[in-house]
């Protein structure tokens, strides 16, 4: 976003909107705390804001303040399409392209509301009247903090808005241990800790809350989980019905596919998580080094993400996914040889 812009949107922000703020389907710690740092804010800001997400987020963000103004729209169709036909200006954050948004693609592209998109996913589309993409930062939480720096309102951002975008920060960059984590995230996590983030409470809420349920998981991924030495490769998946024996809650399953790229001289990781109801897989892609599961994701899993975390869909079942994965894999093999770590 250049200074021009900048300006644009500071005048239009100058006079209460309409707004409406959306994050991605399957809303994550980023999601959560980007469109809630955001809302915080515009709402002291005076403006008339909502957040419609696509649907449900877990259960873990659920103590993140104003998650409990958050509209679900899978729950809440007519009364969000509402709020969203009025709507003035429509935020979209930690996404790039309607797709990402489920049920509320249709909506979204038929508004004439100005967008503003504040991402940092791989080839973003071309729909924001303001675009403010950038590949390099590690969360959309971040880039939200320097949203607020650049219109100038680094003083107005509470404790509140603070808790909310350092959490997306820990949650996206793996609590400070991924290379997108720069000397300039954690000066901005610094800000937020001086402005009245508690990083400590903020990881308890967040990494020990476990329920019963996603340990009893944890224990079933393990023991799914399968190492192909040839690829470099690991891959875990989890049935419906394993799922259901283990009284599986939304969030549980997150972060699982972590272990499986743990293991040393693993560069890639994937793990695939049944959805009766959808009836499709849902899988995340993780890697190491140089390996690109974005433009993997893209090409075999109708997904996408960024060069080292992406996730994706299958609609075959298990057994035929992992066929499929293991002819893909071939592909791949001098890539995943060549990775560096
Ligand atoms: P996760 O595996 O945790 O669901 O997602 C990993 C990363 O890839 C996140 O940044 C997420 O937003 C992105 N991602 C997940 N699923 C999809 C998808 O279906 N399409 C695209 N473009 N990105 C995805
Ligand atoms: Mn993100």
């Amino acid at each position: 976003m250049n200074s021009t812009q900048i300006a644009s949107l500071k005048a239009l922000l100058d006079t209460p909107q309409k707004i409406v703020i959306v994050p991605h389907k399957g809303p994550d710690g980023d999601a959560i705390g980007s469109t809630t740092g955001l809302y915080g804010y515009l709402k002291n800001a005076g403006h008339d804001a909502t957040i419609i997400a696509p649907n449900d987020f877990p259960q873990f963000l659920k103590w993140m303040d104003f998650t409990e103004d958050i509209l679900i729209y899978d729950k809440n169709v007519d009364a969000a399409n509402n709020i969203i036909k009025d709507a003035q200006l429509i935020f979209i954050l930690d996404h790039n392209s309607f797709k990402r948004a489920g049920d509320m693609e249709t909506v979204l592209a038929a508004s004439d509301a100005t967008f503003v998109m504040i991402d940092h996913h791989e080839q973003p589309d071309d729909f924001a009247t303001y675009t403010y993409s950038d590949t390099g930062m590690s969360s959309t939480c971040q880039m939200v903090y320097h949203f607020l720096e650049m219109l100038e309102q680094k003083d107005h951002i509470t404790p509140q808005i603070a808790t909310a975008l350092y959490t997306g920060i820990v949650t996206d960059t793996g609590n400070f241990k991924y290379r997108s984590c720069t000397s300039t995230t954690l000066r901005v996590a610094a800000s937020l800790v001086d402005a009245g983030a508690n990083g400590e409470q903020i990881n308890r809420n967040l990494f020990d809350a476990n329920n019963l349920s996603r340990l009893k998981l944890l224990a079933v991924a393990l023991s799914n989980l399968v190492v192909l030495p040839q690829y470099r490769t690991a891959y875990i998946t989890i049935s419906q019905q394993e799922l259901d024996d283990n009284g599986f809650q939304k969030g549980d399953t997150e972060g699982f596919v972590n272990y499986a790229l743990s293991l040393e001289n693993v560069v890639f990781a994937q793990i695939f998580i049944e959805n009766k109801d959808e009836g499709i897989l849902k899988t995340s892609l993780r890697s190491k080094g140089t390996f690109d599961v974005n433009l993997m994701a893209r090409e075999h899993w109708n997904g996408g993400g960024h060069k080292n975390a992406a996730g994706g869909r299958s609609d075959d079942n298990i057994v035929d996914t992992i066929k499929k994965l293991i002819s893909i894999l071939p592909l791949y093999e001098n890539d995943l040889n060549a990775t560096a770590i």
